[in-house]
């Protein structure tokens, strides 16, 4: 593997719900998990937007019910996609999202009193930014390269507008990986001294909003996937829905009020009801407590784990056809397999366990790696095995997938497949094609991606056409198709005849931001970080008043000194103590420096009526 990078570089596994960040550290040859301002390992994928400030992680999830429509979650949701696609999660949202350009998805929020509309990519981008910062607060250093892990079963658009967040974030993505594919190194290097004996293991990975399975087979520390598999819409997030919409309805049976529309009292609920989905992970019952969910009436009931497994059980058997589905492209037996590792926040549900145990006909499940932290773990080792002069970094080499087949429309609207499914990147495949018409003068090639024979019902990757003078029927095309390393696709075309040749530039057309586009969010990315730093600022200066006006009381209040102080400065100094106070409580607009110039005045004020005590004038 060709290593151009310098560190230090970070993994980031951008998760649905949670992210985690993870660096690999020469002096312990691990990599480290690094916890954030709040002292938690994984921090939760959120950011809000208020009358005077954007929040970030633990601090966005904290005033979600107070500020449900300006607090946007679920970004990988919306990421990559289009807004035809996205109709049933926006019903569960309680932020606004619009069709912008090209029916790319725009989120809508009430920023500092104005209305701002924003990408997925750009609140994606706001969460690694937040990644990036956790790491340079720990490695006291700046950060620029990373490696980031996208679900394996993330389509062509999906993986270009990670990237592309990344880039808005300011961060250099050396690779995109495959969350999966992450979580096997993390499990490879636990059981470093096996690694030269080949290996099966199967990795199933449920997280907040997705679901990958993927086979691997690791000899001689060379990791090669062997089938993937997964749904990108199925998760923690599903189970969580299910749980809402039971309590809702048992709500209105109860008071006859149907909150379905309420989305203060819903977030609310989904809160509580992810706790309650957590509590059913260890516990045979739970109660569930919601205070004046609405209009001062509390919800207060209990669930069992049989019912939250009931009103579960079609997404889990989903999840099990998933698996079967992975060994059927792999053509391999599950009895090959020599670990089960259980990956992601949700694959702790007893009962997925119990399923996924017994189609593994009893086979004990791996758990002894951390599912909530193994994906930034590997991203970290990925991001070590890339960069220069990284001393003792594991000598891994690492085998991906293409999670989908890819291939071009033909005659009869069918999808002919230049690269099937599951083929190990990178890769580069060639297919000769000939035209159908007579005297075309252009041959129109449409890319498509998925698993259906018709090509429509496929998803379209983008179109361009290729000049074919005055060719007529059967003239022959030759089509390319190469992936990089990071899954993403690249498709050329080549007249045979008069050497004409074109690239499909996929990314422009199928709505990928533009170079232009991604430098204007760049800048509007640093613009918000200087709006960051300047309340950071003003909160400090704040505070440093505030605790100033604290020890100027205390000192009024000590006799002792304050018998000494003349009554004139006394007065003076109370007096600018009252108006200091004020200026606190009331003037949360005024600039930083009203408040710094403030507290300089008092300090000198205080000083000099000390320094007439000492100098006993
Ligand atoms: P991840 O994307 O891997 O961070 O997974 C996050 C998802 O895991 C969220 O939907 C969590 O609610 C879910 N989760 C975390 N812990 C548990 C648990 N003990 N039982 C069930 N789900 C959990």
């Amino acid at each position: 593997m060709a290593k151009k990078y310098e560190g230090p570089a970070i993994g980031i596994d951008l998760g649905t719900t949670y992210s985690c960040v993870a660096v690999w550290q020469e002096q312990t040859n691990r990599a480290e998990i690094i916890h954030n301002d709040q002292g938690n390992r994984t921090t939760p994928s959120f950011v809000a937007f208020t009358s005077d400030q954007r929040l970030i992680g633990d601090a966005a999830k904290n005033q979600t019910a107070s500020n449900p429509s300006n607090t946007i979650y679920d970004a990988k949701r919306l990421i990559g996609r289009k807004y035809k696609d996205i109709q049933n999660d926006i019903q569960l949202w309680p932020f606004k999202v619009i069709a912008g350009d090209d029916d790319n998805p725009m989120i809508l929020v009430n920023y500092k009193g104005e209305e701002k509309r924003f990408l997925a990519e750009e609140i994606s981008s706001m969460v690694l930014t937040k990644m990036r910062e956790i790491a340079e607060k720990f490695l006291e250093s700046p950060v620029k390269n990373a490696v980031v892990t996208v679900p394996a079963y993330f389509n062509d658009s999906q993986r270009k507008a990670t990237k592309d967040a990344g880039s808005i974030a300011g961060l250099n993505v050396m690779r995109i990986i495959n969350e999966p594919t992450a979580a096997a190194l993390a499990y490879g290097l636990q059981k470093r001294t096996n690694c030269v004996e080949e290996r099966n293991i199967f990795i199933f990975d449920l997280g907040g909003g997705t679901f990958d399975v993927s086979l691997l087979t690791i000899k001689d520390n060379v990791f090669k996937v062997k089938a993937t598999a997964g749904d990108t819409h199925l998760g923690g997030e599903d189970f969580d829905n299910r749980l809402v919409n039971h309590f809702v309805e048992e709500f209105k049976r109860k008071n006859k009020v149907d909150i379905s529309a309420k989305p203060g009292s819903l977030r609310r609920l989904r809160n509580s009801c992810e706790r309650v989905k957590r509590t059913l992970s260890y516990a045979f019952v739970t109660t569930i407590e919601v205070d004046a969910v609405f209009q001062g009436i509390d919800l207060s009931s209990s669930i069992t784990r049989a019912k939250f497994e009931e009103i579960n059980m079609d997404l889990f058997e989903k999840c099990i056809d998933i698996v079967k589905r992975c060994f059927v492209d792999s053509g391999m037996d599950m009895s090959s397999v020599d670990d089960v590792v259980l990956i992601g926040g949700s694959s702790r549900i007893p009962k997925l366990q119990q399923l996924l145990q017994n189609f593994f006909k009893g086979k004990d499940l791996y758990s002894s790696i951390n599912p909530d932290e193994a994906v930034a773990y590997g991203a970290a080792v990925q991001a070590a095995l890339l960069c220069e002069g990284i001393k003792n970094a594991p000598n891994l080499v690492l085998q991906d997938v293409t999670p989908l087949s890819l291939g071009v429309e033909v005659i009869g609207e069918l999808m002919s497949i230049v690269i099937p499914r599951n083929t190990p990147i990178p890769v580069t495949m060639t297919k000769g094609y000939d035209t159908a018409v007579d005297n075309c003068s252009a041959a129109k090639i449409e890319v498509y991606e998925g698993e259906s024979l018709k090509a429509s019902e496929n998803n379209l990757l983008g179109l361009f056409n290729l000049p074919t003078p005055c060719a007529s029927h059967g003239h022959p095309i030759k089509i390319c198709f190469s992936i990089n390393e990071d899954g993403i696709l690249n498709v050329s075309a080549e007249d045979e005849n008069s050497g004409n040749k074109k690239d499909i530039t996929i990314t422009n057309e199928n709505g990928r931001l533009s170079r232009e586009k991604v430098e204007r969010m760049i800048q509007e990315a640093e613009n918000f970080k200087a709006e960051d730093t300047k309340l950071e600022q003003k909160v400090k200066a704040m505070n440093d008043l505030n605790e100033y006006l604290y020890h100027v009381k205390k000192l009024i209040a000590d006799n002792d000194v304050s018998s000494l102080i003349s009554p004139v400065d006394k007065l003076k100094i109370y007096t600018t103590v009252v108006k200091g106070q004020k200026l606190l409580d009331g003037n949360k607009h005024e600039e930083t420096h009203v408040f710094v110039d403030f507290l300089k005045e008092l300090q000198n004020m205080v000083d000099s009526a000390l320094y007439k005590i000492t100098k006993g004038v």
